[in-house]
């Protein structure tokens, strides 16, 4: 049987690829594994190879030409079959895209159509929210000339700065720091009397805010950017409120954030039932805390508190806590957790809350029954939402879905001019994503068209130890019919990790098997979100598992054990004994 040869599918985002030459022309014998042609794309050069023994029977792209992936491009007939009568019933050749090559790109964007080259540089823009996706987008209206004001109701650097990403990490830095003093004996470490001044971490945590916030507030200037502290409302699609003054605008972004979700639980009212914002702030560490949700957030405040003393509860509706990080991953994380003395009731759910004078009494329905939990404190953390209440989006006509902004790639929303990102709007709540939406908008804002993209955006979870990722977990790129392949390295073999203690960690690779395209970077152990850049890069450049392992990696680092992981991937790990 012939066999038909075709634009192979090189990345995630390839359409079409150009054969740049022929290695064999039409006539010649092949050999299974022959370089037929070269095909190249904006991003690399391959060489596509012969299937099978036989006879080149048709070529159906010439040199230079373009054809769209999976179209036929060459014909091979195997031995015995007659090269002629194939050549005459070949495939069409794929319609070349050069003759296209000068046609304008049509785009369907909003901002495109929304917004004039000539509105350049006098553009009117306000900026609703402070946060990293508000000042971020901002300051990048700026540098393209626009007229911007911001308009924040309380901080700037909104909850990332104020009482998210920032303010934990320091709690998370100085709970690892007093963590591994505790425990340092093995590594040579003595200390007496380690103890943690609680006054002075929250001195410091203010310090740290304070100076970031310090910051944003001096580029606002430096950028000529105006900031008008106040509540804003839509009037109109043209024009906002803000206490007594009205503010017109030519385009605006909103950016308002996100807030804590409180489910109407009996009792959830009781004081001592706090957010991650009171519980960043207590008088003293408390002695007991019930975490209700095991999400990121309640994870990285259980591993501070747990270390740092407090008998942690968490609490969690599935059956499993950090849902959407890949499955191994998490049990892993879990069980450093329990190593800390968290426990957890999953596929538990929470009833209500009773006082107990002074204490909180949850009731919990658990698989095995109902229980009741006593503690000092109670973290609701069951998530976050939309923060558009106040913003009378009516008037301006922008449409929502339960306050959550719709907005499309271009981060536009249904009111030409009017765009959206962050928390309020985005599918991925996270401070790089909202700051990464604000450039897209602004960019779109000034007239170009920008679209988002969300595959390559990493996630970091600051327990102990870290976790990472970027793209598909093993869960998702079988849900998603690839086929694939895995490729793990422990990190109890590599050097740097045991020197720091990292014993538990792990790191996995999950792998197209067709090109070896790299579709997923799970990390668990030290310095997993600074590693996780690689991971996200690779990605972002369509990487194969062959780019990662031929990258020289320093030693010793815990970076050696991602080309280790990638080099699993193909079971050729170097410090891992063939299985
Ligand atoms: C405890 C915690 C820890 C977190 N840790 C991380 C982390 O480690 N890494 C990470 O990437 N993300 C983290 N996040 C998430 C991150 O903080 C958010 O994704 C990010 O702040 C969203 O940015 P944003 O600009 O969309 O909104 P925000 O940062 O919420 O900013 C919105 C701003 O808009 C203002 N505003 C709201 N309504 C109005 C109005 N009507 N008029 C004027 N101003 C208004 C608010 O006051 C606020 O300043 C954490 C969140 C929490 C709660």
């Amino acid at each position: 049987m012939a066999v038909t040869i075709t634009m192979p599918k090189l990345g995630l985002t390839m359409t079409e690829g150009t054969v740049s030459s022929w290695s064999k022309k039409a006539g010649d014998p092949v050999s299974e594994g022959d370089v037929l042609f070269v095909v190249s794309t904006d991003k690399l050069t391959y060489e596509v190879k012969a299937e099978c023994d036989g006879i080149l029977a048709s070529v159906l792209v010439a040199e230079g030409d373009d054809a769209p992936v999976a179209a036929p491009v060459a014909v091979i007939a195997e031995p015995g079959e007659d090269p002629a009568s194939l050549a005459e019933s070949a495939p069409a050749p794929a319609p070349s895209k050069t003759a296209d090559k000068d046609k304008p790109i049509e785009t369907t964007s909003p901002a495109a159509s929304s917004i004039q080259e000539s509105d350049r540089g006098g553009k009117k823009v306000v900026v609703i929210g402070g946060g990293p996706g508000g000042y971020v987008c901002a300051i990048k209206l700026a540098q393209l000339g626009a007229s911007v004001t911001v308009v924040e109701k309380e901080r700037m650097g909104g909850t990332c700065l104020n009482w998210g990403c920032i303010p934990t990490k320091v709690l998370v830095h100085t709970a690892e720091l007093y963590h591994e003093t505790i425990n340092g004996s093995d590594l040579g470490l003595i200390v007496k009397d380690a103890s943690v001044d609680w006054a002075a971490l929250m001195t410091r945590k203010t310090g740290v805010v304070d100076q970031l916030v310090g910051g944003v507030e001096g580029l606002m200037v430096a950028n000529g950017i105006d900031v008008v502290y106040g509540e804003a409302s839509f009037v109109s699609a043209g024009s906002l409120k803000i206490g007594n003054d009205t503010l017109e605008f030519d385009a605006a972004v909103v950016a308002t954030g996100s807030e804590t979700v409180t489910p109407p639980i009996p009792g959830v009212d009781l004081p001592g039932i706090v957010t991650s914002k009171e519980a960043l702030s207590f008088d003293s560490v408390p002695k007991s805390m019930t975490v209700v949700g095991g999400g990121v957030i309640g994870m990285e405040f259980a591993c501070v508190y747990a270390t740092l003393g407090t008998k942690v509860t968490v609490v969690e509706m599935l059956d499993t806590v950090l849902p959407p990080i890949d499955r191994e991953i998490s049990a892993i994380a879990r069980a450093s957790m329990e190593a800390l003395g968290v426990k957890f009731h999953t596929s538990s759910k929470v009833t209500g809350f009773t006082d107990k004078g002074g204490k909180i009494a949850t009731s919990v329905e658990t698989p095995d029954g109902p229980i009741s939990v006593e503690s000092e404190k109670v973290l609701m953390s069951v998530g976050r939402k939309a923060s558009t209440a106040s913003l009378n989006l009516e008037n301006a006509g922008i449409r929502h879905d339960r306050g959550k902004i719709t907005v499309d790639r271009f981060m536009a929303t249904s009111v030409p001019g009017i765009y959206a990102i962050g928390d309020c709007c985005s599918p991925i709540q996270l401070a790089h994503v909202a700051s990464a939406e604000g450039e897209i908008a602004a960019e779109n804002v000034m007239g170009e068209s920008k679209a988002m993209d969300y595959k390559t955006v990493p996630s970091c979870v600051y327990t102990m130890p870290e976790l990472a990722s970027v793209g598909l977990t093993e869960e998702e790129a079988v849900k998603r019919a690839h086929s694939i392949k895995i490729g793990r390295f422990p990190l109890s073999a590599n050097g740097k990790s045991l020197i720091m203690k990292g014993y538990d960690g792990l790191i996995k690779f999950v792998v197209d098997d067709r090109y070896d395209e790299i579709l997923g970077v799970h990390i668990i152990g030290p310095r997993a979100t600074d590693l996780i850049v690689e991971g996200a890069l690779a990605l972002r450049l369509e990487a194969t598992v062959d780019e990662v392992v031929t990258t020289i990696h320093a030693h010793p680092t815990v970076g050696e054990a991602l080309a280790e992981a990638a080099l699993a991937v193909n079971g050729k790990a170097i410090h891992m004994p063939p299985s």
